[in-house]
């Protein structure tokens, strides 16, 4: 069985580090095919694959491979491409494309779709999701602080006193809750909000102020997600928000709710009660934004507050991206691939949420 790594369009993770792709050879019996630069971009050159890997071109690699593993889903104009009944591991959205289930059955192939692997503890080290927000939302603080003209930390020098920065996070997921830490270690006061209650203790434990309004719709049976919030509860937030954004240095927004448009929580209006040199990082960017001005894969000045629009920030850390990718996705082919074969258990959870489409095809 060839396990396939091919190079990714427009981005510079690779789905599986070369330390990663050995420990699949190994554990799950396959023999490794890779790309031919399909790690340069995330420093693991070819030369680093040949010991566990044949290096191939694309053609070769989409033609022979059993099972292609890739960040971003292959384009649709190479399914053709793969072998009939090949395997194709991604994430494919299938909540925000539902069509996408159809095309990959109708194109003859077995989609695993790596979003849709529930958010148990059980499948917490097959969590691709949580592993690239996590290096998102440290990445938005470094990012913040490239862009702010102040310091996090307070400081006391022969020359005067600096005042600590004031850091406000909205979405205390794991992203949010990654700058949380990130920005505290940094020296930075740090707030943050969210709809669901369970943040609060999380926010507190890292050394955040959870900013608290009530009456949010907290849905413990969402599976861990957010919930949509009424339009009272959502402006009402928003009035708080902009008390605090007013005085905030730096804003790192990554509210999101799955399947739907982003929440808009910082409006035109609180963006202008910003000091000049604010910065607000958006996370959600891709999704709407988190603000009314952000403008997706952009950094725009607004009234003299930096805007950036990133929700892609983790392939700014592509070696740990992709070396982290790789772990979970090695852990969740653990489940169904042995010694070479497939071995597909279809009343296990996790693979019966996660196979988009039928698991054996007929
Ligand atoms: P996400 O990316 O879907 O959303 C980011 C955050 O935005 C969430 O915390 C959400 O509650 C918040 N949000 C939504 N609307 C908001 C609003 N109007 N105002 C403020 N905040 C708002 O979430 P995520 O980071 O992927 O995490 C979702 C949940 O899954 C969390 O509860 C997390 O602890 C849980 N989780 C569990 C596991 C596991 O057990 N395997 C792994 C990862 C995450």
């Amino acid at each position: 069985m060839i396990l396939g790594i091919p190079k990714e369009t427009n981005d510079r993770r690779v789905a599986f580090a070369p330390a990663t792709l050995a420990k699949a050879v190994k554990e799950l019996g396959v023999e490794a095919w890779v790309e031919t630069g399909a790690g340069t971009a995330s420093s693991f050159p070819d030369a680093s694959f040949t010991d566990t890997a044949k290096v191939v071109s694309r053609a070769e690699l989409l033609k022979n491979a059993d099972i292609i593993v890739s960040i971003n889903p292959l384009p649709e104009s190479e399914w053709k491409l793969l072998k009939k009944d090949a395997m194709v591991i991604s994430r494919f959205e299938p909540f925000i494309k539902p069509e996408v289930v159809g095309k990959l059955q109708d194109a003859g192939l077995r989609a695993c779709s790596l979003d849709m692997i529930p958010r148990t503890t059980l499948a917490q080290s097959m969590d691709v999701l949580s592993s690239l927000a996590s290096i998102a939302g440290y990445k938005a603080v470094l990012e913040a602080a490239h862009f702010l003209p102040r310091y996090f930390p307070m400081l006391i020098t022969a020359a005067g006193s600096v005042k600590p920065s004031t850091v406000l996070v909205l979405g205390a997921g794991v992203a949010g809750l990654q700058a949380i830490a990130t920005a505290k270690r940094l020296g930075a006061i740090v707030e943050a909000s969210d709809t669901r209650l369970a943040a609060k203790e999380e926010v507190e434990s890292l050394g955040g102020r959870f900013i608290m309004v009530e009456g949010a719709s907290d849905d413990t049976s969402a599976g861990g997600y957010a919930v949509e919030q009424s339009e009272d509860f959502l402006k009402r937030q928003r009035e708080e928000v902009q008390a605090r954004a007013a005085k905030a240095d730096v804003i790192i927004t990554t509210a999101q709710v799955r399947g739907r448009k982003a929440p808009m929580l910082l409006p035109a209006d609180t963006v202008n009660k910003m000091k000049p040199g604010s910065v607000i990082i958006d996370l959600a960017a891709s999704t709407g934004g988190n603000c009314e001005l952000t403008k997706d894969g952009e950094v725009i000045m607004h009234n003299g507050v930096i805007i950036v629009g990133n929700s892609d920030l983790s392939q700014d850390l592509p070696q740990d991206a992709s070396f982290l990718f790789g772990n979970n996705v090695l852990n969740y082919m653990k489940l169904f691939v042995k010694g070479g074969e497939f071995q597909i258990d279809e009343s296990n959870v996790i693979i019966s949420q996660s196979f988009i489409t039928a698991a054996v095809n007929a």
